[in-house]
């Protein structure tokens, strides 16, 4: 059963969401601290971690910063901040999921298997190969993003959007599906969720962003990936085969 990497420094709660990981089947890994933390989930290679803002030693934010960095995992941020700023900052350091304390053990179990049923789905359903565009190459096996001879740093859930795109290449594809898609349909996010990756992906991929020539913005639908090259006419889908 997938192990699940838990780094929270209060140890009621820590104890509790253990306790109901392991009755829900899977393996829990208790840290409580931030050092220890990031060196356990490299060790560990954890299936997802679920990983407290404000830790001693080292705080959440710049775990996840260097785990995003590392490509390693999925992880569902835990904080007692709930501003949509603090929200934006985890997204963009590459957590794939925000919890705010107090939450519903129910409903933090239920994100977590929706996280590790999209992962497998997408790793069954994708068994390798490299998408093309132009000078953009992404290789689903090793999750890296190369534009020319250069590779491209993507957070998790930039890399999966990307994928998404290019897999549907000349296709607009409506935010909400974008984010069923990419987030899974138990995800609260919000259209500008996916407004600020596509915003994110273009910083690092055009030449001018505000300019794309890849990632095109569909006046009242969401995003269509082109290929330099393709001339096609764009063709509206709400669902995917
Ligand atoms: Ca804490």
């Amino acid at each position: 059963m997938a192990t699940i990497l838990v780094i929270e420094d209060e140890t009621v709660l820590c104890e509790a969401l253990c306790y109901n990981l392991e009755r829900a089947g899977f393996t829990a890994v208790a840290v409580h601290d931030g050092i220890a933390g990031l060196e356990q989930a490299r060790q560990l290679q954890p299936a997802l971690i679920i990983l407290d803002v404000m830790l001693p030693g080292l705080d959440g934010f710049s775990i996840c910063r260097t785990l995003t960095r590392e490509r390693i995992v999925p992880i569902i941020l835990l904080t007692a901040l709930h501003d949509e700023a603090h929200r934006i900052a985890g997204l963009e350091l590459g957590a794939v999921d925000y919890v705010v304390k107090p939450f519903s053990m129910a409903e933090l179990l239920a994100r977590v298997r929706a996280i590790l049923r999209w992962n497998e789905r997408q790793r069954q359903a994708q068994p390798g190969g490299v998408l093309h565009a132009g000078d953009l190459r992404l290789d689903r096996v090793s999750r890296q993003v190369w534009l020319g001879e250069q590779e491209i740093e993507l957070s998790f859930k930039e890399f999966d959007l990307l994928a998404c795109l290019m897999d549907n290449s000349g296709v607009a594809l409506s935010r909400d599906l974008l984010l069923e898609r990419v987030w899974g349909s138990t995800f609260p996010g919000s259209n500008r969720t996916i407004d600020v990756h596509i915003r994110w992906l273009r910083e690092k991929l055009e030449t001018d962003p505000a300019n794309p020539t890849m990632i095109h913005t569909v006046r009242g639908v969401g995003y269509r990936f082109q290929k330099p090259l393709e001339r096609l006419a764009p063709r509206f889908i709400g669902t995917l085969p």
